[in-house]
């Protein structure tokens, strides 16, 4: 498995597997299981996809060694703020039947992440949490939190797919060193994305599928990828994509298809900040 250094020295695989949008317990375990069986050994995961209980019993039953490992998962909006980021942290761990995180991420640039940071830092600097992150953090919030704080983020995890390549935010995280990893690498199948010309030729001259091209194509980049499937086949193709190399000129061509435009609602329309403030999970 291909890795990044992240800017604190730790490795991070750069193939993963997602877990959003698989709440039901015994299919996120068997899914999770069957991501680690298939080979893959980085697992994203967060308190807001109500299911770090399943992925903790994947683990247990998988018999991968912990430290084979690299567990992410993440803050939701409610509990941002010094004390109730340190409270969220345990609690996460106790699920996930942890004894440590290999990336914990601010999942929203809302509330008070900049005491959430320094609980963060704290428990970065206490050996809890190997590397320390944040996730859907327009470029100003990064710099921002970069600049009145200590530790730069490790990763910053944004959407990012054929439609919308993130070169701005690329530039800017690589002059500060943030890795950048991709939600929705494939574009969660939206704009007809398996169907897509390009694409399906691509895929076609290099005997592979659609997702495998995409996922090479950013992993090629040096961009982190965390498909997520349900399908044990999908899962082992999505995992199949160290055999090839994407060429400079088809490299070239999936830049056609950016339209530097996201696929989703934006998080700085207030609507959205204020749906995300009233968003809260009872776990
Ligand atoms: P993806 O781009 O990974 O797409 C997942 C969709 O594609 C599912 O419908 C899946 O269907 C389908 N799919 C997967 N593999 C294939 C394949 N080989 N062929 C055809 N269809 C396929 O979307 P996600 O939103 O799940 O993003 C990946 C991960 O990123 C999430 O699981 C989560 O961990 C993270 N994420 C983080 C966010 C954030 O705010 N930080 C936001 C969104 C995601 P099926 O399951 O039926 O196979």
């Amino acid at each position: 498995m291909e890795k990044v250094i992240l800017n604190n020295g730790v490795e991070m695989p750069i193939l993963g597997f997602g877990v959003w949008q698989i709440p039901d317990a015994q299919e996120c375990e068997q899914s999770v299981y069957d991501a680690l069986m298939a080979g893959y050994r980085l697992i994203d995961t967060a308190v807001a996809y109500e299911n770090e209980e399943a992925v903790g019993r994947a683990i247990k039953r998988s018999g991968v060694p912990r430290e084979d490992i690299f567990i992410t998962t993440k803050l939701w909006v409610q509990d941002a703020g010094y004390e109730s980021t340190k409270m969220a942290i345990a609690k996460s761990l106790d699920r996930l039947q942890l004894d440590y995180l290999d990336l914990y991420l601010i999942h929203q640039p809302f509330g008070d992440i900049y005491g959430s940071w320094r609980a963060m830092e704290e428990l970065y600097q206490e050996g809890k949490i190997r590397s320390i992150g944040v996730s859907n953090f327009q470029m100003d919030r990064l710099v921002d939190l970069i600049c009145h704080n200590k530790v730069v983020p490790a990763v910053n995890q944004i959407e990012t797919h054929p439609f919308y390549h993130q070169l701005e935010s690329e530039k800017i995280m690589k002059e500060y060193n943030v890795q950048m990893e991709s939600w929705g690498p494939l574009a969660q199948g939206k704009n007809n994305i398996f169907e897509n010309e390009v694409l399906v030729k691509l895929a076609k001259n290099y005997k592979k599928t659609v997702a495998q091209v995409v996922l090479r194509w950013l992993t090629q980049r040096g961009v982190v990828v965390i498909p997520k499937s349900v399908h044990k086949e999908r899962i082992k193709e999505n995992f199949n994509i160290f055999d090839f190399k994407l060429s400079n000129e088809d490299m070239n061509e999936i830049a056609t298809l950016d339209t530097n435009k996201s696929l989703f609602p934006s998080k700085t329309n207030p609507d959205v900040v204020k749906q995300f403030a009233n968003w809260k999970f009872d776990i």
